[in-house]
């Protein structure tokens, strides 16, 4: 359910990459019992689409990322991505699949604290025993203008550099889908302007699919399509 489209263009169809069918999540908490996050949720994405995810705090954002990730199984319904079901898929296949489909982005960044720079970003290629790792590492360092700084450790980086780092790791794969939890909410504001200009350039200058969570409105509107999560539901 896209529920504003600015491009009009009614892209979805033919080239839809990922659908989201009527999936429920709750959680047992100790102190309230059952918590119903997620309420049959449903969307569709076609490739190349940009969407942003809104709501409050503690209204399901993250919850719903980790489900289309494959990270976390949903209670019920389906999450379609390039036409497999990744709720049904067995754990080898499903992480295989996560490594070569997604790339995500994460708040806090999520980085190797023990690899460079550079070790992070080439990480994924090694880990799927890719070709020419050491060219694309570098072709992506150059990207994100971390040439100089590709010997660091994540702790000899800025906030900034760390997030660009991830950004690179996530996109390195050339993933079909690219998820982003709240990558400017850990950076102060000119640092935040600076990495989202830098993630939304590179996914237009690839036309990759990106759903991108924010509480950032102006982030929000630079998007496709804009979903709304309150109380569990798409509104
Ligand atoms: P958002 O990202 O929108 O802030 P989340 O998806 O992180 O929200 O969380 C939605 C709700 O689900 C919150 O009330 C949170 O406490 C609860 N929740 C999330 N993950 C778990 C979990 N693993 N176990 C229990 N409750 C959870
Ligand atoms: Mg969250």
């Amino acid at each position: 359910m896209i529920l504003k489209d600015k491009t009009g263009e009614g892209k979805l169809g033919d080239n839809k990459i990922l659908e989201v069918k009527e999936i429920c999540k709750s959680f047992h908490q100790p102190q309230s019992g059952i918590l119903a996050v997620l309420n049959r949720v449903s969307f569709e994405l076609g490739a190349g689409e940009t969407t942003a995810v809104v709501g409050q705090s503690g209204s399901g954002k993250t919850t719903l990322l980790s489900l289309i990730a494959g990270l976390d199984n949903p209670d019920s319904g389906q999450v379609v991505l390039a036409g497999e079901d990744l709720c049904t898929m067995k754990e080898n296949k499903l992480a295989r699949y996560r490594a070569q489909k997604i790339g995500i982005v994460f708040q806090q960044f999520h980085l190797m604290p023990h690899l460079s720079a550079r070790e992070n970003i080439s990480l994924p290629l090694e880990i799927l025993k890719q070709d020419q790792i050491q060219r694309r590492t570098d072709a992506m360092l150059e990207k994100v203008g971390l040439g100089d700084r590709q010997h660091h450790l994540p702790g000899q980086l800025s906030g900034g550099e760390c997030q660009r780092v991830a950004i690179a790791r996530a996109l390195i794969i050339k993933p079909a889908l690219l998820l982003a939890d709240e990558p400017t909410g850990n950076l102060d504001m000119e640092t935040g302007e600076k990495v989202s200009k830098l993630l939304f350039d590179l996914v237009a200058g690839e036309n990759k699919t990106l759903i991108l969570v924010t509480h950032n409105l102006d982030l929000a509107n630079r998007c496709n399509s804009i979903l709304t999560l309150d109380r569990g539901r798409l509104v």
